[in-house]
């Protein structure tokens, strides 16, 4: 019978072994990323007494500003456009829960996928894709802007918990899994956890920009009728060809279904077939877990049509005009006057150059904080210098 006590650090121990690890050898499949292969942190730090090394990484972003801020920033639709469609934040929390519940399934690590999930947007700049083309075009002559990339950023350098060192020590295979973010069609072969976030966010904006665009009418039912995706969802759910308005969170909900199902099924043949490998084997024998061609096909041809009819419709390009106008002219004011800067964005601006950290103070802003300093800062540009602009 197993011994459960605690040593002179106050560590959770079942004979011997910490309580974490005994959990996960019980509950995760031989190739999933067990904590125990974790090779560490930039700077060592002592075990915790019962939490393993993931889960410290899932609390650390959670309680990060960042993550925070992803309340008050944008996904598609921005805030005053009602209160029903999704944020940054409600965005990422449907994409943990997607990607936690694909990998329960898989027998995965649960804690890496969730504190990799909580990441993967963290990065985001106010104003959503168009604030990020922006800031891409202002930062061109100085690396460009990714949001991707920036979430690295922030993790590693700028947010401030420690009283040694910048950023929030991440486990490397935190980092690691949103490195491959940055670039997709590299040749590494991410952690069987980093494939299953990237699955569960496309899964997570294809549904719920569909129910968005619905429910704030830039959508109609009858526009649907050419999507072969929404076809096969009504045909499995036995729904009527044309849907009462009623229906839409039912048809939302099968389409994640049939996504996950989909995924889950050609997964575990992979999986199975790969044969009983580590988390490391498995990388270097490849194992990409990918959605049926048929899915691929059907899920592109929604995003083409999510692209033309919503990313496009003539709200939102106005509202794009507008964010576009004033990320530009704030970032021109604030490389113009770098002294505005707050204390940390000045001392980024000291070693790696003012627009560099004038791009990184914007990309950290919400909507609404944005459009603020935007209207402050305007204002006291014109006092500043009539010819500034
Ligand atoms: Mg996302």
């Amino acid at each position: 019978m197993s011994t459960v006590y605690r040593n002179a650090r106050g560590s959770q121990l079942v004979d011997g072994i910490p309580a974490w690890q005994v959990r996960e050898n019980l509950i995760l499949a031989s190739y999933a990323l067990h904590s125990r292969f974790s090779t560490g942190r930039v700077h060592e730090e002592p075990p915790h007494p019962y939490r393993g090394p993931f889960q410290r990484d899932r609390d650390r972003v959670l309680h990060s500003a960042a993550f925070r801020r992803l309340s008050g920033k944008m996904q598609v639709f921005t805030g005053d456009m009602g209160d029903y469609h999704r944020t940054r934040l409600t965005h990422t929390h449907e994409v943990a829960s997607i990607a936690r519940t694909i990998g329960r399934t898989l027998r995965l690590n649960e804690d890496l996928i969730e504190a990799m999930s909580l990441l993967h947007d963290i990065g985001h700049p106010p104003f959503g894709h168009c604030g990020e083309d922006v800031l891409d075009e202002c930062m061109h002559d100085y690396g460009g802007f990714s949001h991707n990339r920036f979430a690295l950023e922030l993790v590693e350098n700028i947010e401030q918990r420690y009283t040694s060192y910048a950023g929030l020590n991440l486990s490397f295979e935190v980092l690691e899994g949103q490195q491959h973010r940055t670039n997709k069609s590299g040749p590494d072969v991410p952690w069987l956890e980093a494939q299953v976030v990237d699955a569960a966010d496309s899964m997570a904006y294809d549904a719920h920009d569909l129910d968005d665009a619905l429910k704030l009418g830039l959508l109609q039912w009858n526009q649907l009728g050419q999507l072969g995706l929404i076809q096969r969802v009504l045909r499995q759910n036995r729904m009527p060809q044309l849907l009462p308005e009623t229906q839409r969170q039912r048809l939302v909900h099968s389409l994640i279904d049939l996504q996950v199902d989909q995924f889950l099924e050609g997964s575990l043949q992979q999986l199975a077939e790969a044969g009983d490998l580590d988390c490391r084997a498995i990388r270097e024998v490849g194992i990409r877990l990918q959605m049926p061609p048929q899915l691929e096909q059907e899920k592109a041809e929604l995003e083409k049509f999510l692209f033309e009819h919503v990313y496009r419709h003539p709200r939102l390009i106005e509202i794009r005009q507008r964010a576009a106008t004033r990320v530009r002219q704030l970032f021109s004011l604030l490389n113009a006057y770098p002294e505005r800067l707050p204390h940390r964005f000045q001392q980024i601006a000291a070693t790696r150059g003012v627009p560099i950290a004038v791009g990184f103070y914007i990309a950290g802003m919400t909507d609404r904080f944005c459009d603020d300093q935007y209207v402050r800062m305007i204002e006291l540009g014109r006092e500043l210098a009539d010819d500034w602009m």
